[in-house]
């Protein structure tokens, strides 16, 4: 135990006065007992009580001897280590709702936030306010790659200069001294798409010196995601870094299958070597912004502003438009206006759950894929919204989901109960896993689907003292009941809670106990291998 400062001793001894004699005397803090343990590794499940102490877990046995100031018996039930995402969208909404009920009721205990090449920049301060803020779950963040480019270069389609480079491998730096766990990239995205592969790794080497890795929304799901997996891997081998493909998955039915030949790589590159993993969500729609997801990359350049003001002028419109059904016919939109489901629009909240067919009605549009880009268009000029693709290949899911070197992560964020369309991952990922693709279908055991949402996740971010039960470690669990486990959010009704979690612990304290969130915030600030 960490000496108290003499105040604090002060009190605790007062406190400790204010129990009877029995709690006083107890060998644990907390005492789970009767529990199914699934301990992170992939091991079977074995009975056992579990102990903890402080903020750690003290000792694990079946009948085990001592007491605990609460005891709590868990019936039967799974006793996992809490989930850790390791995509997360979180860094936001944990602001506005620091108990992060979404997460903590499907069992997640850590999130990393800053994915997608998007994170706070400079870093330091961002981890400062983050600790002052009392809140449930831990989390950490990566630094965004794209953020760091649109600091030095803007939001603009050209190569680095040399004095620029510099610049950015300062900033990748400053930021891993921060407390980064890697460098992030959203190559799909702008300013990431404008970004060549040498200048990833520029700043892969950077990071991978300070013990980083390297996590990537690659530059193409669906027609060239397996060019983007040979980018994602060329980029951990020549970068000298662990790397990541994050939410692997192949998007437009003209592409799914791909997950064959993309896996194949990905065996073949760690066969020779290089520290490549995967992590996915188990739903097979995509959520981004519509005019990221629908628009050219080429119109996007600057920012929405100058998209607008390409969109204005008839003879870029006319190229737009062509492009952009193209990619609903044969990438993002499935193939059909009806697989684009607005999830939010700032300015008008009501389109939330309208399709990109419903729009071309709404709009009195031409019912082709033409009218759909049209619709997408409107959107995008009355301020832009936020859609949900309908377009990600099943068999791809779960041969990815079978495969060793995946884990699950949500993508999703902390979310503020009833507000706008979101996608379910949010609410759902890490129950759905358990109930959908555990007990329903069978794609995995229970132990393997705990492993690939603790252990693996913790291991693959180096938290090596969490996502394992054992002694030592910090004292994150998540207990629950495997027959009813469930996910009820869904696309029409994202707005619910999963079910079956009885009991979350996080850094030794029941943040989630009966159904409710309590009053305990014992979150930290996790922060990356360094940190100064
Ligand atoms: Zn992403």
């Amino acid at each position: 135990m960490r000496p108290y400062p003499a105040p604090l001793f002060a009190l605790a001894l007062l406190a400790a006065a204010a129990l009877p004699a029995a709690a006083q005397d107890a060998t644990y803090d907390l005492v789970l007992r009767n529990g199914r343990v699934v301990d992170g590794t992939g091991s079977p499940w074995y009975r056992a009580d579990v102990a903890v102490r402080g903020d750690q877990i003290a000792a694990i046995g079946p009948g085990l001897a001592g007491t605990g100031r609460r005891e709590i018996d868990v019936q039967g039930a799974v006793i996992a280590p809490g989930f850790v995402d390791v995509h997360s969208h979180g860094g936001g909404g944990i602001f506005a709702v620091p108990t992060a009920d979404n997460y903590i009721r499907q069992g997640v205990t850590t999130l990393i936030a800053g994915p997608d090449g998007s994170s706070a920049l400079p870093l330091g301060p961002w981890l400062d306010t983050l600790a002052a803020l009392p809140r449930t779950v831990n989390m950490g963040s990566m630094v965004g790659q794209g953020t760091i480019r649109a600091r030095v270069i803007g939001s603009v389609d050209r190569a680095a200069t040399g004095a620029e480079m510099e610049r950015m491998r300062a900033l990748a730096e400053e930021a891993m001294h921060d407390g980064a766990f890697g460098l992030s990239t959203g190559l799909f995205y702008v300013p990431g798409t404008f970004t060549s592969t040498e200048e990833v790794i520029e700043l892969a080497r950077v990071v991978g010196r300070l013990g980083g890795i390297h996590k990537s929304h690659m530059r193409d799901e669906a027609s060239g995601v397996v060019g983007s997996v040979r980018e994602t891997i060329r980029i951990g081998e020549e970068g000298g870094l662990p790397t990541q493909i994050t939410h692997h998955k192949v998007i437009g039915p003209g592409y799914w299958g791909a997950s064959e030949e993309t896996l194949r790589l990905v065996d073949e590159a760690r066969a020779r070597g290089v520290d490549v993993t995967i992590d996915q969500y188990p739903y097979t729609a995509s959520a981004t912004s519509i005019h990221a997801a629908l628009l050219p990359k080429w119109a996007q350049e600057g920012g929405l502003q100058e998209t607008r003001r390409r969109l204005a002028d008839p003879a870029q419109r006319a190229r737009i438009r062509d492009e952009t059904a193209r990619i609903i016919e044969l990438e993002r939109g499935g193939g059909n206006p009806d697989n684009v489901v607005v999830s939010s629009c700032g300015w008008d909240q009501t389109l939330a759950g309208r399709t990109l067919g419903d729009v071309v009605e709404m709009r009195g549009l031409e019912g082709s894929l033409q009218g759909a880009a049209e619709a997408a268009f409107w959107l995008t000029e009355q301020g832009g919204c936020g859609g949900i693709f309908h377009a990600i290949g099943e068999e791809d899911l779960l041969r990815i989901m079978r495969h060793p070197a995946s884990m699950i992560a949500s993508d999703g964020g902390v979310i503020v109960f009833g507000e706008a369309r979101p996608h379910p991952r949010s609410y759902g990922t890490f129950a759905r896993v358990l109930s959908e693709y555990v007990r329903e279908r069978g794609t995995l055991t229970l132990e393997e689907a705990v492993r690939k949402m603790s252990a693996f996740p913790a291991q693959r971010m180096g938290l090596h003292d969490r996502g394992v039960i054992r002694p030592g470690m910090a004292a994150d669990l998540a207990v629950f009941d495997a027959a009813r486990v469930r996910d009820p959010a869904t696309f029409a009704e994202p707005h619910q809670y999963a079910e079956g979690f009885s009991l979350v612990v996080v850094n030794g304290e029941i943040v989630l106990e009966n159904g409710r969130v309590t009053d305990a915030r014992p979150g930290r600030v996790l922060y990356g291998p360094a940190r100064r």
